[in-house]
């Protein structure tokens, strides 16, 4: 389908072509310092908004600035569909690169008007066609009423969608954003994240969304890649990174976990919490079990598991326990219903949810530490 003709015909300024930007073998460190990046090839296709999920000092911004021609890579290259954009003989600068890039602060200049914020990138055209491009892109985050007036006057999150404006007033073919909520106070977050996507999906522009919160990635992303120390862990849906996470570091990011060490006997391992298969670990090996805090059902009954209430927190929906378990060095945590436990009980049953239950090879120190 012509993607352009189609949003003339809506009367909104579509973006001409969604790319594919990807990467190849991406390693680089700066000059100062450690590896910050180690062999990344990542993807993401046409249309797509891809979700750069990790842990600060992962590498996230470190990869934007190379996809937006602010760094250069040591080595790898990058793609704009066929088009090498970065690589060892190839370095298109910024503005020729079609890359839009929306930072962590959004900065506005307060000086200038809103429209004039907006038209700041394009500086290629003429001053009625920049003019016209700049109120285009403000109709499409719903803010050409405040064309005239200056940024002190909008909200956080109304600035916000300035920013987004006035990255998309070009009509990138890719538009990359670093923690663009991040400053925004929690309640705010919700409406202008769900606002963003849709403008988005409108402009029909690939985006590439950095975060370090898993939930924030999975509301957003069509897919998620995940960064640790430099290194891609594992790229897919929220849905396969929650449910098939490749190690324990992945599932950690998704759900918080309690962890048990054992070993794999007669294909299984053995837990304070019960004996859980040990999937296509060999006999011997050393496993971790993982089970979510959401994995427990209670009952002052009965159940598989008897357990001590150490501490309760009321949380409004759920509460939160701690519970001594026979066997366990630690307590074990649990998020539970409120309302399955009266008040001031000692001694209840749990129930393991199975599909809450993940086991691993167990990662050497080393290996934990290296890639931490
Ligand atoms: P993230 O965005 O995931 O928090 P960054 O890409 O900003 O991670 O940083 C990754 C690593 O590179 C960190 O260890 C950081 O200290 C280092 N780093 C980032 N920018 C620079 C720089 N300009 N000079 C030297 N080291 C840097
Ligand atoms: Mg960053």
């Amino acid at each position: 389908m012509d993607i352009k003709k189609q949003s003339s015909a809506r009367g909104t300024a579509g973006v001409s072509f969604a790319a594919r930007l990807s990467f190849q073998n991406i390693s680089h460190s700066y000059a100062s310092g450690a590896q910050t990046l180690r062999d990344v090839s990542l993807c993401a296709e046409p249309g797509e908004v891809l979700c750069l999920l990790g842990p600060s000092g992962s590498g996230k911004t470190t990869l934007l600035r190379i996809a937006a021609g602010i760094e250069a890579q040591r080595s790898g290259r990058v793609f704009l569909n066929e088009r090498e954009i970065a690589g060892p003989d190839v370095f298109l600068p910024p503005e020729k690169r079609s890359i839009g890039l929306v930072f962590q602060d959004f900065a506005l200049f307060p000086h200038l008007t809103i429209l004039d914020n907006v038209r700041f990138g394009l500086t290629a055209l003429s001053g009625e066609e920049a003019q016209k491009e700049a109120m285009i892109a403000l109709e499409r985050v719903g803010l050409e009423g405040y064309a005239n007036a200056y940024p002190h006057v909008l909200s956080g999150g109304e600035q916000q969608r300035v920013a987004l404006a006035r990255a998309l007033a070009p009509r990138p073919a890719v538009l990359l954003m670093d923690e663009p909520f991040s400053g925004l106070d929690s309640r705010l977050k919700d409406s202008v994240r769900a606002e963003t996507l849709a403008i988005l999906r409108q402009s029909r522009a690939t985006a590439v969304v950095v975060t370090h919160d898993a939930e924030e990635a999975m509301r957003m992303g069509d897919r998620i890649a995940l960064l640790k120390g430099g290194e891609l862990v594992q790229v897919g849906t929220a849905e396969e990174l929650y449910h098939r996470p490749a190690d324990l570091f992945v599932a950690g990011f998704f759900s918080e976990i309690n962890e048990f060490d054992g070993q794999v006997h007669a294909g299984s391992v053995e837990t304070p919490l019960g004996r859980f298969p040990a999937g296509g670990l060999e006999e011997g090996a050393d496993a971790t079990v993982a089970v979510r805090l959401s994995g427990f059902q209670v009952d002052q009954e009965r159940g598989s598991v008897p357990a001590r209430v150490v501490s309760r927190r009321f949380l409004g929906v759920v509460e939160f326990l701690e519970l001594a378990i026979p066997g366990a060095d630690r307590h074990v945590r649990a998020r539970v219903r409120c309302g399955q436990l009266q008040p001031g009980v000692r001694d209840i049953w749990l129930n393991v949810v199975p599909t809450d239950v993940l086991v691993f090879a167990r990662q050497s120190f080393e290996t934990s530490r290296e890639s931490a």
